[in-house]
């Protein structure tokens, strides 16, 4: 008779739920934004206390790495869970709502910390079974503050695989409300966009309104640019690789009569592979560049770069499904038919290793898809019995990869 890598975990995550419900609305309460999260860190270091784990700290951030090693030697598998809150007010009114004015865990970090601290605890119950190790990564600053770079520069890797085999696989669970709760959704290779910020300014002449022939005036050219970008993405660029492109803010001009000099257009671009990226982004400032010179004016563009696009191993996304679907029943599996055009600095760590991120369904019960409120909403609320489905999912990832290898 064959034992199952996976006997027992479901129970054994139901078993941390408490724990872990506690530890998130604790974390709730109290939001950390950026890379500096001390409140944060020490929750952490508190729930991972008497696991006997090998505790690192992030130098230049509050990331946490505790590396759990196993009975018998193997390969390394890391599992990530970020920490930090959005600049945000909070409208839920949960009992547990955020006491600190402009800080709301809105993204559900606060249920990835609690969620990988279970899982901590769970797969340290069973290191008599484990060949191999489990690097677990408590990461801050990832709402744009590039806190997963920031810990692959700290040595993130080499820390993770000290003194034995080099990490092989990389899993990270983010929740969502959009998805109903205890599903498991993810897909091989593009699962989330990358995002790149653009500014244009416009620069023209600036006059009387009444004469603007004596002027030349940047705002006509601008607007003529908004939807030049449009025709742009629909005219150039590949429909089964597609683009967004938002001008999300335009600024010119102080008063009626008055032609300004200059006109601004502030926008995004989202992109589902770093082909489609490079494309777009030169598009830009071609569009832009020859829409401002056919009218006698000039066009600046600044791109600041964003997070890349995060790309899945085809392999390790079917692991996850896989395992979701053995833990869980296959109907709670889901194989995403498309990317999600959010983006999300897991990708750094998939540039590097390979490996996936899975999304954990959390909307809450008898809340119809129509009136729930997304990740990053004022008014977002969780299903906090999902997070059992995270906990085990997280162990039962890393379970089944090194059962896997260790028969190999
Ligand atoms: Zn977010
Ligand atoms: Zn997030």
């Amino acid at each position: 008779m064959t034992t199952d890598a996976l006997d027992g975990v479901l129970d054994e995550a139901g078993a941390r739920l408490d724990d872990a419900v506690a530890l998130r609305r604790r974390l709730h309460e109290h939001p950390e934004l950026g890379n500096q999260l001390p409140d944060t860190r020490d929750a952490v270091l508190e729930a991972l206390d008497g696991l006997g784990l090998e505790v690192t700290l992030s130098t230049t951030t509050s990331g946490v790495v505790a590396v759990l090693d196993g009975a018998e030697p193997g390969p390394t598998v890391l599992l990530r869970g970020d920490m930090d809150a959005l600049p945000m007010p909070e409208d839920t009114g949960l009992e547990f709502a955020s006491r600190v004015e402009g800080a709301m865990h809105a993204c559900g970090h606060d249920s990835h910390v609690a969620m990988l601290a279970g899982t901590a605890k769970l797969l340290a119950a069973r290191r008599g079974a484990l060949t191999g190790r489990v690097a677990f990564m408590f990461q801050p600053g990832e709402e744009g503050h590039d806190g997963a770079k920031m810990m692959l520069e700290d040595g993130l890797l080499a820390t993770a695989a000290a003194g034995a085999e080099p990490v092989s696989m990389a899993f990270a669970v983010h929740q969502s409300p959009t998805i109903p709760s205890g599903i498991i959704a993810t897909k091989g290779s593009s699962l989330m966009a990358s995002a790149d910020t653009f500014l244009v300014t416009v620069r023209g002449r600036g006059g009387h309104a009444s004469m603007p022939h004596h002027a030349s005036d940047p705002i006509p050219i601008a607007c003529e640019m908004v939807g030049a970008f449009q025709s742009m993405v629909t005219r150039r660029v590949d429909v089964f690789d597609p683009a967004v492109v938002t001008v999300a803010r335009i600024q010119a001009g102080t008063t009626s009569n008055v032609i300004p000099e200059t006109a601004e257009l502030y926008g995004t671009v989202r992109t589902v592979s770093e082909k489609a990226r490079d494309a777009v982004l030169a598009d830009i400032e071609q569009v832009a560049r020859g829409i401002a010179s056919a009218h006698g004016a000039t066009a600046e563009i600044s791109v600041l770069r964003g997070y890349p696009v995060t790309v899945n191993d085809v392999d390790a996304a079917q692991l996850a499904l896989d395992t979701a679907g053995r833990l869980l029943g296959r109907p709670r599996a889901i194989e995403m038919p498309t990317p999600v055009m959010g983006a999300e600095d897991w990708s750094y760590v998939l540039q590097q290793v390979p490996g996936s991120m899975a999304f954990l369904g959390t909307r809450p019960k008898g809340v119809a898809p129509r009136d729930t409120a997304p990740n990053h909403s004022n008014r977002m609320v969780l299903d906090e019995d999902a997070m059992a489905v995270g906990i085990a999912t997280y162990a039962g990832v890393a379970l089944s990869w090194l059962d896997a290898a260790r028969r190999t």
